[in-house]
């Protein structure tokens, strides 16, 4: 789960466990929330959708929240919140944003962010993102759940920052080494691996030969100012 945020209003990107109480830890602002993503329909990305809703309509959320995201996954997300009964609840409406799942596809075009996808190849559809803040034109590229593949690269070409996965290097997924190949390919300069396997250390990140990248390994909370 990630938070892009600017001006006090933020864009949450995909909602794997409890993402509203993640976001008040983090700081942000419940009433500047403009909107969701999600990438793709696997659980650790969509499987906190109804609780997510429940938290933010108890916060007092009345504005609609957009909800962006490719045809599966937001079918997913409406089956999981359609477990639940809902009718006694008064949730804020859901503008429900289907993008195709295509290179270069306008996914959110705001005042503060121009955000476009890029399929990647995993289990399942799924889009990364690359998200340009409108007044810097800092760019994060966010890889999502996918192997390395030349749409993901375009995604990620000249961005200041790349968010990658690194679960390993497996069908649909990525190494640590391969995230860093696609930074270096990409001209990024910096990479945060996310999406970790368990029992990633040190030793394996030394390992790592990451000449011309500046390499972190994602935490919950982090921050990165741009
Ligand atoms: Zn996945
Ligand atoms: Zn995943």
């Amino acid at each position: 789960m990630l938070a892009l945020e600017a001006e006090e209003r933020s864009i949450l990107i995909d909602c794997g466990g409890d993402l509203f109480q993640r976001a008040l830890v983090a700081g942000l602002d419940p009433e500047g929330i403009d909107g969701l993503i999600i990438t793709h329909e696997h659980p650790d990305h969509v499987g906190g959708f109804a609780l997510f809703m429940l938290r933010i309509w108890q916060a007092g959320r009345s504005r609609p929240l957009p909800v962006y995201g490719i045809a599966r996954a937001l079918d997913q997300a409406r089956r999981l919140l359609g477990s639940f009964e809902t009718d006694g609840w008064s949730l804020p409406e859901i503008e429900w944003i289907e993008v195709d799942c295509a290179e270069g596809v306008s996914v959110v075009d705001s005042d503060l962010w121009s955000i476009t996808a890029a399929p990647g190849i995993h289990g399942v559809p799924t889009i990364g993102l690359r998200c340009q803040h409108v007044d810097s034109g800092f760019v994060i590229a966010y890889s999502c759940d996918t192997e390395p593949c030349p749409a993901i690269d375009r995604l990620a070409l000249g961005a200041d920052l790349l968010i990658h996965e690194a679960t390993g290097e497996v069908r649909g997924h990525s190494s640590a080494a391969q995230a860093v190949d696609v930074a270096r390919r990409a001209g990024c300069p910096q990479l945060v691996l996310v999406h970790l396997p368990r029992g990633l250390d040190r030793e394996d990140m030394d390992r790592l030969e990451t000449s011309g990248v500046q390499v972190v390994v994602g935490e919950e909370l982090d921050r990165f100012e741009f």
